[in-house]
């Protein structure tokens, strides 16, 4: 017995040191030479011993041999610093994490303040600041969305929807799309697509089926078997542009035939706008292009301003009451916490302050204009770029050659979407507040890199 009190004893005087070590790492403004070896030597052996190895191979910031491992450790605006100092722009942004750019001095000031105050709620008391956010987001979300549910992420904001739509529908079954990507808890995972996420999981939630995206015929013939077999539609999760499916964007008038078929079947339709809300498409939601107004919405990535997790489920009043007579029946300790609050708020100050939705419109054309002109005798290689506003999709017709524009840029201080194990489509998702003098050197950086990779 006291033998093990002592060795605890000594193992705590490591950790202790390393501690001390770390907490002081994060107090310097600056780190030195040797600081920066040795946060990079501990971050790659300790990704290979308690994170996960495989990051060591998967991601493009990690030679082959792991000589030369990426690690970041500062940002600011549209750029992100690595530990030793070399800046890269991010058009990565976080898959949309940085609408309002990384470290908004606007939310980090209404972060910092309600932080002197009080962090975290009490959970009994009324907490102002989740009732004063979910007034604003029932004046700026579309149509008469009116009650928001908090959370602290995309995938719990597609669960909060999955059980509001079974909860007021009384039904089970569910369509989504081929090629969502929806978040991969055990229900959100029901609605993503992808096989390798799904396969070693299944059996997922029961009643979901996919349809083809854009392919209101499927839908409709879906639909109509449904009420057939009496496996009556509660909801149809879409998100209004595909984002991780490679920045689909469905043929003109599809989301209102959408619309059109869930009221004709009784079903609810939930716009999971997590990645396309916020102003990145050029409007704050998505679904105010194609004017459809959905009975529930998701949102998260940048709703937290890219300073605090945050996400929210938003539905129409005759949804979510619902959950009136219990409010209890979905809950979450941390949603919707006064930093999160004060987060988002600051975040849509800022995004309707200096117009950055219609910023995203204006620098996007801007920016998709640029790489169609650098693609130009390229044709080899690239076989389309489309995009919404800042979310803009560069298609190969190989991943391979997806891959290595991707980490060619990467070398060349950009960062862009684009993974060994999914690079077709490289995703550009840069701050809604990328200068143009960036978004030139990315166009610049492009085409530079297009010349140097081979079909
Ligand atoms: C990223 C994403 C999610 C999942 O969000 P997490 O915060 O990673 O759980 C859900 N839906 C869409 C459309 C997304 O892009």
């Amino acid at each position: 017995m006291s033998t093990q009190v002592k060795e605890h004893n000594k193992n705590y005087e490591e950790v202790k040191s390393y501690l001390e070590k770390v907490l002081n790492l994060i107090e310097k403004d600056t780190v030195s030479k040797e600081d920066a070896e040795w946060i990079t030597k501990e971050t790659v052996e300790n990704f290979r011993d308690h994170v996960n190895p495989g990051f060591l191979d998967y991601r493009k910031t990690v030679t082959k041999d792991t000589q030369f491992a990426a690690v970041e450790w500062s940002d600011s605006g549209s750029r992100f610093k690595d530990v030793n100092g070399k800046e890269y722009i991010d058009c990565l942004g976080g898959f949309g994490i940085y609408n309002v750019g990384h470290r908004n001095p606007k939310v980090v000031h209404a972060v910092e303040k309600q932080l002197h105050r009080q962090a975290l709620h009490s959970q009994d008391l009324l907490d102002p600041l989740r009732a004063m956010l979910a007034k604003v987001l029932a004046d700026i979300t579309p149509g008469d969305l009116k009650y928001s549910f908090f959370v602290n992420s995309g995938t719990e904001a597609v669960e909060g929807a999955l059980k509001l739509a079974k909860s007021y529908s009384n039904r089970t079954t569910f369509i989504a799309a081929t090629k969502a990507f929806h978040g991969k808890s055990l229900g959100s995972l029901s609605g993503t697509a992808k096989s390798v996420f799904r396969k070693p999981f299944q059996p997922l939630v029961n009643g979901f089926r996919h349809v083809q995206f854009g392919d209101i015929d499927m839908l409709r013939k879906t639909m109509e078997a449904c009420a057939t077999t009496g496996d009556d539609v509660a909801a149809v999760i879409l998100e209004p542009i595909q984002g991780e499916g490679g920045i689909i964007i469905p043929p003109e008038g599809y989301l209102k035939q959408v619309r059109e078929l869930c009221d004709k079947f009784g079903a609810l339709l939930i716009f999971d706008e997590v990645q396309t809300g916020m102003g990145r498409t050029g409007k704050m939601f998505c679904a105010e292009h194609s004017e459809v107004v959905p009975d529930i919405m998701c949102l998260a990535k940048a709703f937290g301003g890219g300073v605090m997790p945050a996400g929210a489920v938003v539905a129409k009043e005759e949804v979510f009451k619902t959950w009136f007579p219990n409010p209890f029946i979905h809950t979450t300790t941390f949603g919707g916490n006064p930093l999160a609050c004060a987060a988002a708020l600051a975040t849509i100050n800022t995004l309707i302050e200096e117009k950055l939705p219609e910023r995203a419109t204006e620098v996007g054309e801007y920016f998709i204009n640029g790489l169609k002109e650098k693609a130009k005798g390229h044709e080899d290689k690239v076989l389309e770029i489309r995009g919404q506003g800042l979310m803009i999709g560069v298609e190969f017709h190989k991943d391979e050659v997806g891959y290595e524009v991707s980490k060619g840029m990467f070398d060349n201080g950009v960062l862009v979407a684009g993974t060994l194990v999914n690079s077709k489509t490289i995703r550009i998702e840069p701050p809604l507040t990328i200068e143009y003098a960036e978004v030139d050197r990315v166009i610049e950086t492009f085409g530079k890199v297009l010349e140097q990779v081979k079909a």
